[in-house]
């Protein structure tokens, strides 16, 4: 119920004016991998282009308001030099993330649909209505290839190696292999986590992927639930440390527990929130205090959480009152350094490798 009013309230603050999206600089570097946190004002679009290039996009906003999502996202690839994403992989089927599926089709090619398979929440009108238009996209002719992702499997992605760990609430229960992360480790960050009850929404369902490229390890796990991140990494952290933690749940605390995010112990997270959607104070706490952060950044200023539970201006991508739709881009060099550059104030800053 929370969280359809949480929705509801982040729709009717949604922005219908056009988008005055940035663009961001040209993969140049043609041995690193980009990141572009592209604003879909609460929801996530995240498209990662390796060297190749490859593309892989994490989720495609909202349905409606012209397309603005889909518009950003073109936008997004376009700046990158692509006609066309590889691969779009839907981590579950909330609005706010297979919501902008046939605007994005309508307006670039895309070679694949990942997915975990089934709406579980049919119960709710807006879950089934975007679920219904997705299907209704694969099974229109032309449509991309589908593949239905499985906890364990190693997806087909060039260029770098993206591992599912969850999906249609499953969860890996064999450590990933510790390459030096510690992944299997106990964590004793356990001991400070509740134990919630069981998520009963597509939430719960996320298709979570773990991302290599080079010495960097980066999450990204949708929007799954605190219950599963407990199973994911007590009483043992089969996840291991991660350098880049793609915050889940657009940092509302549903997620984001400090067994989770402690045992990630990332150096820097980006947080694709709203500015009246995620950013929960508490779960931005964990991440701000998290043993390791070197910086946190937000898509948005988090509008109730008030200048305590924000980050400085300079590391948020769109400030309240000002244009929407700027985005972040992060660097990856294979050697383990990392830069995130704000379309808004056209400044980067670089974090050396450790
Ligand atoms: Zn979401």
């Amino acid at each position: 119920m929370l969280r359809k009013l949480f929705c509801l309230l982040a729709l009717g603050f949604a922005p219908l004016a056009a988008a005055s999206a940035q663009s961001s600089p040209a993969n140049a570097e043609n041995s690193s991998l980009k990141v572009y946190f592209i604003d879909v004002e609460g929801g996530q679009a995240t498209l990662f282009v390796t060297p190749g290039p490859h593309a892989l996009l994490i989720d495609t906003g909202w349905e409606g308001n012209n397309g603005r999502d889909a518009d950003r996202i073109v936008a997004a690839a376009h700046g990158a030099g692509l006609t066309r994403i590889d691969d779009v992989l839907i981590t579950h089927f909330h609005q706010d993330h297979v919501g902008g599926v046939p605007q994005l089709l309508a307006r670039i090619p895309v070679g694949t649909l990942i997915d975990h398979g089934v709406n579980r929440e049919e119960s709710d009108p807006a879950t089934h209505a975007v679920y219904v238009d997705y299907q209704k996209v694969l099974a229109s002719p032309g449509t991309p290839q589908r593949i239905i992702a499985h906890v364990g499997q190693v997806l087909p992605i060039a260029g770098m190696q993206v591992e599912v760990v969850s999906a249609d609430g499953q969860l890996i229960t064999k450590p990933l292999p510790d390459a030096g992360t510690g992944a299997g480790s106990p964590n004793p960050a356990c001991k400070q986590t509740e134990v919630r009850p069981t998520d009963q929404t597509e939430n719960a369902r996320s298709l979570g992927v773990v991302l290599h490229f080079g010495k960097t390890t980066l999450v990204d796990l949708g929007d799954l639930t605190w219950d599963k991140e407990r199973l994911l990494m007590c009483p043992n952290n089969l996840l291991g440390h991660a350098e880049v933690y793609i915050v889940s749940h657009h940092g509302w605390d549903h997620s984001g527990s400090p067994a989770f995010v402690n045992g990630l112990s990332p150096r820097l997270a980006i947080m694709d929130n709203g500015g009246t959607k995620g950013g929960s104070p508490a779960a931005w706490q964990t991440i701000q205090y998290s043993p390791g952060l070197e910086d946190l950044w937000q898509l948005h200023y988090a509008e109730a959480s008030g200048p305590l539970y924000n980050v400085p201006d300079e590391r948020i991508a769109n400030l309240k009152g000002g244009a929407d739709g700027n985005e972040l881009v992060l660097t990856v060099t294979r050697d383990g350094t990392l830069s995130v550059f704000s379309a808004r104030t056209g400044a980067t800053r670089t974090y050396p490798a450790p």
